[in-house]
């Protein structure tokens, strides 16, 4: 297969044409080809940039997906990447640069400061963000949430760029072929949550503008359900994956479903195949190139989140039922190694669950509103405050897993409970009655009896709420010191006063939720260069193996610097990735080698 390779790319000023010659991407439709020049193992965030990259530059691709929809867990995602000095922020009028985001990253990150790495993704991520918009359905915009540790040099907000909202009827009838969003993070069965909307949502009932907003999204949702039978407005990571699968197919990628691979063939202590599973036969497929491992991690496995995840027993996965590790159990048959030394193997949130009648569990992952709310604590079985509530909830969870807390409870009374939600339990008009009857709320009217209900001593409960509202009235935490960094402000209620983050806990009845540690993903993977190839356990580096998004371990070693540090470096990995394949067909091409 030859390759064809155009000039060297400037992706800031160049757009770069596809072949026209190439055939349309299909879907499922077998085309006898068995043979492609990249093949990509999973179509999240991370495959399914390398996969459009690479298609961009001229190679044909294909990308397997094990379930029957593209997008895996980035499709249940916040839809937020992290890319220090990205053009963006610039548009929002917020100046950064590459040496400030390194100051940042370093005292971040301490002794887990991967140098190259680290390097690569500065160096490449505004690139990517702008080859990207220029070649593809990806489009952006900065959103204003400061870094996760805003106390560190270096430190600024609008990193994180937010997929912007997807016409999901521009992907025709395979709109049913995107994994949809988390059900507990949607309204109406199919109708999407922006971030945004949140705001005026909650105002529907209160301010004439939310009034406004909310009946306009419930009536463009209505004419959706009526014509297409589900809502077609995607946000935050439905849009991105959204994107991403629209991007795929203009690209000319061929995209499998129902296709699980198993499998990397070695010849010659080189990369050359893949063996999948497709509808039930076993299928060899040559990789001229490269094959991309990108399957996603491995939150779904029971058997590794108990090897990985601290407080196993009690730990809760929001990842896809599909992402159990495959990537790295390939990788690390064909020689690779697993990292197994991160100070965190996942991203972790907070969950709540409730299992219903027919034994489906809710879960419900508390990684926006109501914990950052002003009025709310979390509580430790003593019945005392152990965290700053507010702080991300990577820390939230890592403070639980250090101090063994495999359950702890947030506290908030009713008023709270009306105006902000309770997870779950959302706030007015929906009702309360049914969260309390089925055991996720627990309702007491006085703060003690609330400590009794939960398991903890009523009268710690209730002098740590005393205290708690003492100094949350005068807008200070001198116990946690929460409300007062950018952070822990910007997440809370900026019309409450005099601390966007505190509250006093006051008006019966009042209300707890139990809180379980759990992952949004988990970030332990396969240890590869800056380039994202795969690294045998000598330190050399496999020839056309790589591998991104989870199945490469975290650029971080699983710290968590802002929101969108695992897309951001899942888009950029990507990108490198592609790149690095097809400059090494290059310079075999150079050298009058045979390109494959
Ligand atoms: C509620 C929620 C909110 C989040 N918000 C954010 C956010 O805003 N910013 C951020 O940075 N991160 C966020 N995350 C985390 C982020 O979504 C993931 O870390 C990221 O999407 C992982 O991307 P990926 O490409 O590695 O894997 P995935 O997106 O999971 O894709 C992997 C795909 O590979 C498929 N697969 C698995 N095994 C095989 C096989 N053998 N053969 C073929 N296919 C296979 C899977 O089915 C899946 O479709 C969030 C996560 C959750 C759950």
């Amino acid at each position: 297969m030859s390759v064809f390779l155009p000039a060297p790319v400037d992706p800031f000023v160049q757009s770069v044409c596809v072949a026209q010659s190439r055939d349309a991407a299909f879907i499922d439709g077998v085309p006898g080809l068995s043979e492609f020049d990249v093949i990509v193992v999973g179509s999240g965030v991370g495959g399914m940039t390398a996969a459009i990259v690479a298609a961009r530059l001229d190679m044909s691709v294909l990308v397997v997906e094990k379930t029957d929809v593209f997008g895996g867990t980035t499709a249940y995602s916040g839809g937020v990447a992290w890319i220090p000095n990205n053009h963006h922020m610039k548009e929002a009028g917020v100046e950064d640069s590459r040496e400030e985001a390194e100051i940042y990253l370093r005292a971040t990150l301490g002794n887990h400061y991967d140098a190259a790495k680290i390097e690569a993704f500065l160096d490449n991520g505004p690139e990517m963000l702008r080859f990207l918009e220029a070649n593809s359905e990806l489009d952006f915009v900065a959103v204003p949430t400061p870094d996760y540790l805003p106390w560190n040099p270096g430190s600024k907000h609008h990193r994180g760029v937010l997929a912007r909202e997807f016409d999901g009827t521009k992907l025709g009838e395979r709109l049913n072929q995107l994994r949809q969003p988390l059900d507990v993070l949607t309204v109406f069965s199919s109708m999407q949550v922006a971030g945004a909307d949140i705001v005026p949502l909650r105002k529907a009932f209160r301010t004439f503008s939310g009034f406004v907003h909310t009946t306009r999204m419930v009536t463009r949702y209505a004419r959706q359900k009526l014509m297409h039978g589900r809502g077609t407005r995607l946000v935050s990571g439905n849009a991105l994956a959204g994107r991403l699968f629209k991007s795929a197919l203009d690209a000319g990628v061929t995209l499998w479903r129902n296709t699980a691979a198993h499998e990397v063939l070695v010849e010659d202590s080189r990369v050359v195949g893949l063996v999948v599973n497709r509808d039930g036969a076993n299928m060899s497929l040559v990789a001229e190139r490269a094959v991309v491992l990108a399957s996603g991690g491995f939150g779904a496995n029971a058997e590794m989140r108990e090897k990985f995840m601290p407080l196993a027993e009690h730990h809760v996965s929001l990842q896809p039922a599909g992402n159990v590790g495959d990537g790295i159990a390939m990788g690390v048959a064909a020689g690779a190694q697993l990292v197994e030394n991160n100070p965190a193997n996942g991203i972790f949130t907070p969950v709540s669950m409730i299992r219903d009648a027919d034994g489906t569990e809710r879960k419900f992952p508390h990684i926006m509103i109501d914990r950052y709310m002003p009025g709310s604590i979390a509580v430790d079985p003593s019945g005392r405050r152990f965290v700053n509530e507010a702080d991300s909830y990577q820390n939230f969870v890592m403070t639980m897993q250090q101090k063994g807390l495999s359950k702890v409870h947030m506290i908030a009374d009713r008023a709270f409970l009306r105006r902000y939600g309770m997870g779950l339990a959302r706030p007015f008009p929906y009702p309360v009655r049914p969260w309390v009857r089925n055991g996720y709320l627990i309702e007491a009217a006085s703060i003690r009896e609330l400590g009794e209900r939960i398991g903890v001593d009523g009268n710690t409960l209730a002098a740590t709420v005393a205290r708690f509202n003492e100094h949350a009235a005068k807008g200070e935490d001198p116990d946690f010191k929460r409300g007062d960094d950018a952070h822990s402000r910007f997440r809370g209620d900026a019309e409450n006063q005099p601390n966007p983050s505190l509250a006093p806990i006051v008006k019966p009845p009042f209300y707890a939720i139990a809180l379980l540690p759990g992952d949004l993903s988990s970030v332990a993977g396969l240890r590869t260069d800056e380039r994202a190839r795969v690294l045998r356990a000598d330190g050399s580096a496999f020839e056309g193996l790589y591998a991104v998004g989870l199945d490469m371990n975290s650029m971080t070693s699983g710290l968590y610097p802002a929101g969108g540090s695992s897309l951001g470096p899942g888009l950029t990995f990507g990108y490198i990735a592609a790149r690095d394949i097809a400059a090494s067909v290059s310079a075999k091409r150079d050298a009058g080698a045979p390109a494959s």
